[in-house]
């Protein structure tokens, strides 16, 4: 006997978290009286959106109102572009030399993730004649992508000075901001307020800093920042430990 699996994924309900998401944002701005701007949400799509289907769920998401998309990899950036989808795409990933033209002729806001990496950017830009706005990722204990939080005088002035570059956004990501018990997050927040500082003294001032994943948006508002970066909530996951 056959069997066939089916898995329903219900568009209006990812939508509807979006919303719910967002409309929280700002409720909890409005409660605590907090002037601070309502931060904005990149939408993560990343591994298919979690297995969903990456181009209906950020049509989805689209049209909820969600201007900024989030991607691992050069190819995930592909398949949205390739089906229509507008507004900004931010790839996650490491880019690799070879498919690096697809942030240029797809219009994908690649992440700068070592000294390397924006170099090779900054030297594909030049050649494209153009600008690219990029986030700069800070590592901030995860050790794995990003520049270090403790060797940033000495990697960012060359790229401050690149005049292929722009640094749109300022990032870092949280490794355990779903463990209470761990003191992992708390060092991360200190190091990433730090490493701004450092990016502002150079004299660059991102529109866009974000670090927040489902679990630290939770968690924490001073991380909000001027975006948060949620997956699971978007798919009506809550990390477990902070589910209660
Ligand atoms: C996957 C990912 C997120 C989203 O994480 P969730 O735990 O699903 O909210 C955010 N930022 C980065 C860099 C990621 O890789």
């Amino acid at each position: 006997m056959i069997r066939c699996t089916a898995a329903r994924v219900d568009l209006a309900a990812i939508r509807d978290n979006y919303r719910a998401l967002a409309a929280s944002l700002a409720l909890e701005r409005r409660l605590n009286d907090d002037a601070t701007p309502i931060p904005g949400v990149i939408a993560v799509v990343k591994a298919n959106a979690y297995g969903h289907g990456a181009v209906p769920v950020a049509r989805a998401l689209a049209a909820a109102g969600a201007s900024w998309l989030a991607v691992a990899d050069i190819e995930e950036g592909l398949e949205l572009r390739e089906a229509g989808l507008g507004g900004r795409i931010l790839v996650f990933g490491a880019l690799s030399v070879s498919d690096v033209e697809g942030v240029f002729t797809h219009d994908l806001t690649p992440t700068l993730s070592s000294p390397g990496a924006a170099r090779a950017l900054a030297a594909a830009a030049a050649r494209h004649d153009t600008r690219l706005r990029c986030h700069l990722k800070i590592d901030t204990g995860l050790n794995r992508l990003g520049f270090r939080y403790d060797n940033l005088r000495r990697t960012l002035p060359d790229v401050v000075a690149s005049p292929s570059l722009e640094i749109e956004g300022l990032c870092t990501h949280f490794g355990s901001a779903d463990d209470a018990e761990s003191g992992q997050f708390e060092e991360q927040r200190t190091r990433f307020a730090a490493a701004c500082e450092v990016v502002r003294a150079l004299g660059v001032r991102p529109a866009l800093v974000h670090a927040a994943n489902s679990a630290a948006t939770l968690r924490d508002s001073r991380v909000w920042f001027d975006a948060v970066r949620p997956g699971l909530l978007l798919y009506g996951l809550v990390p477990p430990p902070l589910a209660a």
